[in-house]
């Protein structure tokens, strides 16, 4: 998107020099590994569908960092952009993501049998639990380069397949523009929905245009499973529910998501996937498993002491406000969850935020009776 092609050919009036990005104040994955000679080789290049080089770094380019987290400063328009432009994406990905390297292998466990423990986090501390994922539909174009009639199709689709769901699944759509603003606002202040194309990053990076045009949320009549549409991927589904059954929630989310999944594949309809990337989403910080399991927990005397940080980073946990991705901690409560997407099962992740997790509540309550807690730091997973 932002320009197509025929922008394209327009900056080729200008030499490769000249029309390099100025990355010196820069901070996110994107920033550190692109170069002007790699610029100067990738920026003639472009997918089938007409995404470029530019169209790939445009919000890492607009945006040098971010106060919370590292970004990864570009985005994918369509599947082939990983191919494409795998100069620029193949070392940005192995930054992000641990050292991935481009023959290594993704690995899927969906069998929430294999998770351990996980029903019994400490609801004095857990107020609530949730897991997400990304998927992409195969064919289409992705949120940041999708035309408004491929993106009305997608929300089409998913609006179709979704109603089949039944039991406890059985849900409705909302579009966002059949939504007042009152009723907007209050799915985003009860943390079911994404927020308003604020944040600068999605603005960026187009996926953005034409709001509220085809964006919508799904979900069940308890609000526990969730699909939000043409947001920042096709689909992203959420199972989510106050106190601290993360096992619970794990195990809606994958009954849920190998439904979905069903659903589409009988339309004739696959989601991205490939042995190397796993799951193919819009960020590259996302690709693999697309998911992040997370808790809202209190934790007012562990966030104040002066190891929280290397802690989390020893659990390979992230730590974000409770408004979502863009806001601070308020009061001590926090968003803990998962750092890592790629080459590591869901499973595993999963059980990496009820492990984390559990040693964090232990470690709050031994600073609440005001013993200290060394001899619990845990070593680097
Ligand atoms: P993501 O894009 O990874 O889904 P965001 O950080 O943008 O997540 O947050 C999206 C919404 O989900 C926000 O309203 C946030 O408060 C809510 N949310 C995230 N984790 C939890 C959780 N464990 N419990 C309740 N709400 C949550
Ligand atoms: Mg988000």
């Amino acid at each position: 998107m932002p320009f197509g092609n025929t922008h394209n050919q327009l900056k080729m009036n200008y030499n490769a020099d000249l029309e390099y990005p100025d990355l010196s104040q820069h901070n996110n994955h994107m920033a550190k590994v692109l170069t002007a000679s790699m610029y100067k080789r990738l920026r003639t290049k472009q997918t089938s569908n007409g995404f470029t080089l530019d169209d790939v770094i445009q919000t890492g380019v607009d945006n040098p960092g971010h106060p919370f987290i590292m970004t990864v400063g570009c985005v994918a328009g369509d599947e082939e952009t990983y191919e494409v432009f795998k100069e620029l994406l193949d070392p940005v990905i192995e930054d992000r993501h641990r050292g991935y390297k481009p023959t290594d292998k993704h690995q899927t466990d969906l069998n929430q049998s294999n998770l351990k423990g996980g029903d019994d986090l400490d609801a004095n501390y857990v107020l609530s639990c949730r897991v997400r994922t990304g998927r992409s539909i195969r064919g289409f174009c992705l949120p940041p380069h999708c035309s408004r009639g491929e993106r009305r199709a997608v929300e089409k689709l998913a609006i179709e397949a979704l109603s089949s769901l039944t039991g406890d699944l059985k849900g409705k759509y909302y579009a966002l523009k059949n939504m007042t603003e009152a009723q907007q606002q209050q799915l985003i202040d009860d943390h079911f929905l994404f927020d308003k194309p604020v944040s600068p990053l999605l603005l960026a990076s187009g996926m953005a245009r034409d709001w509220p045009d085809a964006r919508g949320i799904w979900h069940n009549l308890q609000k526990t499973f969730l699909v939000w549409v043409n947001e920042e991927d096709h689909l992203r589904v959420i199972s989510m529910q106050n106190g601290g059954k993360m096992k619970e929630v794990f195990t809606r989310f994958c009954t849920g998501l190998t439904q979905i999944e069903t659903l589409f594949k009988e339309k004739g309809f696959s989601f991205m996937w490939n042995e190397h990337l796993g799951y193919i989403l819009t960020c590259p910080s996302n690709l693999g498993t697309g998911l992040r399991a997370g808790v809202h927990v209190k934790l007012p005397n562990m966030s104040k002491h002066s190891k929280f940080e290397d802690i989390l980073k020893r659990l390979r946990l992230q730590k974000r406000g409770t408004g979502g991705v863009d806001t601070a901690a308020v009061g001590g409560v926090f968003d803990i969850s998962n750092a890592d997407r790629l080459g590591i099962s869901e499973v595993a992740l999963v059980q990496m935020v009820v492990d984390g997790v559990k040693l964090l509540v232990d470690m709050e309550k031994s600073l609440e009776k005001g013993q200290v807690i060394d001899s619990m730091i845990p070593v680097q997973k």
